[in-house]
């Protein structure tokens, strides 16, 4: 890991080690290895041993209907799944926006979704479509395709991204824990 100011980086993208770095803005400590929580550029305060992230906020483009957008997940509630959404597919250096979206429960997935928390889990890499935009922090975002949904699973025990086991389980390759997701056809692992 040899991270440097300036340096594109990508959510969970390793910048370092905590033996040498503290983790600030926007990362944060996976097991001793600083983790990127967004996309954007990085910022090393060398003096103070200090790793943080820019945000890549300003985005020449709107979100508009029907494109398909990569983000993280921040929060799972009762009806509502938000995701911090980091730009669009396929564009993922020069599009980043700074929108925030939720996926309700009915658009999940295709069939009848008991409980959301069996779909996503906070950290967890998704790809959506958009719906509907209707602020910065009001997008809302549907999984039910195919080719949409989580493409990286967080571990909720000890946060290390999990490995796809079968249509819609995944396996902690760290702590053997398995969960439940809305897996995309594209997962990554
Ligand atoms: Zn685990």
């Amino acid at each position: 890991m040899k991270t440097k100011s300036g340096d594109f980086v990508l959510p969970g993208d390793a910048l370092g080690v905590t033996e040498e770095f503290v983790p600030a803005d926007w990362t944060y400590d996976d097991e001793g290895k600083i983790r990127s929580l967004v996309a954007g550029t990085v910022s090393l305060d060398q003096k103070n041993k200090r790793i943080s992230i820019i945000p890549k906020t300003s985005s020449p483009i709107m979100l508009s209907n029907g494109i398909v957008v990569f983000g993280q997940i921040s929060e799972v509630r009762g009806q509502r799944a938000l995701m911090k959404i980091e730009g669009e597919k396929d564009n993922k250096r020069s599009l980043v926006t700074n929108f925030s979206g939720g996926i309700h429960i009915s658009q999940a997935d295709k069939g009848y979704v008991a409980k959301l928390t069996d779909e996503f889990h906070i950290g967890d890499l998704v790809e959506a479509r958009v719906t509907k935009v209707i602020g910065l922090d009001n997008v809302d975002l549907t999984t039910a395709e195919n080719e949409l949904g989580v493409i990286k699973a967080m571990c909720t025990n000890c946060r290390s991204y999990m490995k796809k086991m079968t249509k819609n389980e995944v396996l902690c390759p760290n702590c053997g824990r398995k969960e439940r997701r809305k897996i995309s056809a594209k997962y990554e692992g």
